[in-house]
C-alpha cells in the first residue's frame, strides 16, 4: 500500500482459514515471520464466522500485540498485515487491514504492492484527488462500492462478486489478503509482481480440522507448521471457505504476464524464501560466483554486508578462492535503516547498525560484496569505517547491476535524483564512495544466477523497463519515462 508520490512500500500479508482452531496466535507467528516486509505498523482482523475485530496499531509486531489481546481476538479466520516504513507521514489511518462494514456484514483488505492508476480510479469512481488517502484505501473503496446491502443477492459471495467487478480495473502492483465473515481471499496482480504463496495445515489430533494459510512469503508458512502448497500464480484469486478451496481468473487472459520483482531476489525476501520454487539464499550465492567470474580482484579477505551482502559474500569468496570472513558486526536489534527522513540520520544509523571488526581486517586487501547500492549513503560510510578500522583497500563487489530507476511497483526507492547509478558512472561512483574499485553484477548473470529459465521478472529498478504504464509523480523523475 502506499500513499502515492511521497512513499513507496512493500508490505507482508498473512492470512488463515482453519476451522476449529484459534488462528489469532497463528497470524502473530506469521506476521513476525513477515516482519521484514514492514515495521511501521501490524495489525490483524479475525473472525468467528459472524463477527469481524479488528486491531492494529503503530510499530513491531511484538509491541502491537501480546497474550492478552491476542486472547481477546476469538476466531478460526483471520487476516493480518505488517506495513513498511516510510519516509511519509505514518499514521495510525494508513495501518492495515483496512475494515469496511456495511450494516453487519463487513470485509477487511491487506495489501502489498503500489497501485500504478490511482488517479484514473479515482477519477472514474468520482473521488477528488487524493480523497482515499491511499491506494489500498481506494481499493476498499471500490470495493466497498459494490458491496451494499441492496446489491446483494443474499447469498453471501458479495466480496467474491465485487472483487470480480473491481480487480479487471486495477493496475500496477497488488498482493491482496481479504476476508468476509466467512471467507478467506488471495489475489495476485496479472503480472504477479508481489509473493504472495499458499500453504495447507494439517489435521491436529487435538480437534483442530486443518486449514489453509496464504503468506507473503514461505518461511510464514514454515514458522505456523503448515505445508508450503504453491506459489499462486500471477492473475489468480483464491476463495477458501466451507466449501474449501476453489481459483478463478478476475483478469484478462491477454494481462496475464509473470513480472515477478527481481529486488525481491537481490535484497527484500527473506533468504529462507521460495521465490519461483527457488531458494532465495541459494540464488543470491549464486549471484555472488557470478560475480566473482565476471568481476575478480586480488585481495586477502572477502566479507558480506550483513545481512544482505552475506551469501552473495560466500559465493564469491567460494569461486575466486579468496578466504571468506567477518569483518563487520550488525548490532542485532536494529531494524531497517535505510528510510531515515535525513541524510544525517542515515549516516548515522549506519554507525549505530554496523561496527568493522578491525583486528579481522586491519592490513588486509577487502573486497566487500554488498547486494545493492541505492543513495549509496550507506556503502560510503561503510567503507570510511573499514578504512579507519585499518584495510588496506576496499573493493566493492555488489550482486546486482545498478540502481537507476525508482520503483513503482512497492519498493521503497528514493526519487530518481538521489538514486546513486542514476547521476554517476562506475568510476564516478568508485571515487565518490571511496572504493578502491567497484563492480556490479550484470543484468544477465543476476537472472542466470536466480536459474529459473523462461521465468518473467519486473527489472524496471535496474532498467527502466516498466511492464506497466506509471505515474510520473512531479519532481521524482529525470527524463522521459516508457512503458
Ligand atoms: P546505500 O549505500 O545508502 O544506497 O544503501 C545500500 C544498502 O541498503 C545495501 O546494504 C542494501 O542491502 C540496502 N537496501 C537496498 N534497498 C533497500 C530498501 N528498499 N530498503 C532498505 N534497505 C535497502
Amino acid at each position: 500500500m502506499a500513499q502515492w508520490g511521497t512513499v513507496k512500500e512493500a508490505c507482508g500479508v498473512f492470512g488463515v482459514y482453519a476451522p476449529g482452531t484459534a488462528v489469532a496466535p497463528l497470524v502473530f507467528d506469521g506476521l513476525f515471520a513477515l516482519q521484514h516486509r514492514g515495521q511501521e505498523s501490524a495489525g490483524m482482523a479475525v473472525s468467528d464466522g459472524d463477527t469481524i475485530t479488528v486491531v492494529k496499531e503503530m510499530g513491531l509486531v511484538t509491541s502491537v500485540f501480546d497474550a492478552r489481546s491476542l486472547s481477546s481476538l476469538q476466531g478460526h479466520l483471520a487476516l493480518g498485515h505488517v506495513r513498511y516504513s516510510t519516509t511519509g507521514p505514518s499514521t495510525w489511518h494508513n495501518a492495515q487491514p483496512v475494515y469496511r462494514a456495511h450494516g453487519r456484514a463487513g470485509f477487511a483488505l491487506g495489501h502489498n504492492g503500489n497501485l500504478t492508476n490511482v488517479a484514473a480510479l479515482e477519477d472514474e469512481a468520482g473521488m477528488l484527488p487524493g480523497v482515499s488517502g491511499s491506494d489500498s484505501d481506494l481499493i476498499a473503496e471500490l470495493l466497498a462500492r459494490e458491496f451494499s446491502p441492496e446489491g446483494s443477492e443474499g447469498d453471501g459471495n458479495d466480496l467474491e462478486r465485487a472483487l470480480l467487478s473491481v480487480l479487471p480495473r486495477l493496475e500496477g502492483a497488488f498482493s491482496l489478503g481479504l476476508m468476509d465473515e466467512r471467507r478467506l481471499v488471495a489475489v495476485r496482480d496479472p503480472n504477479g509482481f508481489r509473493p504472495l504463496c499458499l500453504g495447507r495445515l494439517d489435521p491436529e489430533e487435538e480437534g483442530g480440522e486443518g486449514g489453509w494459510v496464504v503468506a507473503s512469503e514461505s518461511p510464514a508458512l514454515d514458522i505456523v507448521g503448515a505445508r508450503f502448497v504453491r506459489e499462486l500464480a500471477p492473475g489468480e484469486m483464491v476463495v477458501i471457505d466451507a466449501d474449501g478451496l476453489r481459483s478463478s481468473w478476475p483478469f484478462a487472459a491477454e494481462r496475464v504476464d509473470p513480472r515477478l520483482c527481481v529486488f525481491e531476489f537481490v535484497y527484500f525476501a527473506r533468504p529462507d524464501s521460495l521465490l519461483y520454487g527457488r531458494q532465495v539464499h541459494a540464488a543470491r550465492h549464486r549471484m555472488g560466483e557470478r560475480l566473482a567470474e565476471e568481476s575478480p580482484v586480488e585481495a586477502d579477505l572477502v566479507i558480506g554486508v550483513p545481512d544482505s551482502g552475506v551469501p552473495a559474500a560466500e559465493g564469491f569468496a567460494a569461486r575466486s578462492g579468496i578466504r571468506f570472513g567477518q569483518g563487520l558486526v550488525k548490532n542485532r536489534y536494529i531494524g531497517r535503516t535505510f528510510i531515515a527522513p535525513t541524510q544525517e540520520a542515515r549516516i548515522e544509523a549506519v554507525r549505530r547498525k554496523l561496527n568493522p571488526l578491525r583486528e579481522s581486517i586491519e592490513g588486509l586487501r577487502l573486497i566487500v560484496v554488498d547486494d545493492s547500492v541505492v543513495r549509496g549513503t550507506t556503502t560510503r560510510q561503510l567503507i570510511k569505517m573499514l578504512r579507519e578500522a585499518g584495510a588496506a583497500e576496499v573493493h566493492l563487489r555488489i550482486s546486482s547491476p545498478p540502481f537507476r530507476w525508482p520503483c513503482f511497483y512497492g519498493i521503497d526507492t528514493p526519487v530518481r535524483d538521489d538514486l546513486l547509478a542514476a547521476r554517476m558512472d562506475v568510476e564516478e561512483i568508485t571515487r565518490h564512495l571511496g572504493a578502491d574499485s567497484v563492480a556490479y553484477l550484470s543484468l544477465d548473470g543476476l537472472i542466470g544466477a536466480i536459474g529459473v529459465p523462461g521465468a518473467g521478472f519486473c527489472t524496471a529498478c535496474l532498467t527502466g523497463d516498466y511492464p506497466t504504464a506509471v505515474p510520473a509523480p512531479a519532481g521524482a523523475l529525470v527524463g522521459t519515462l516508457t512503458p
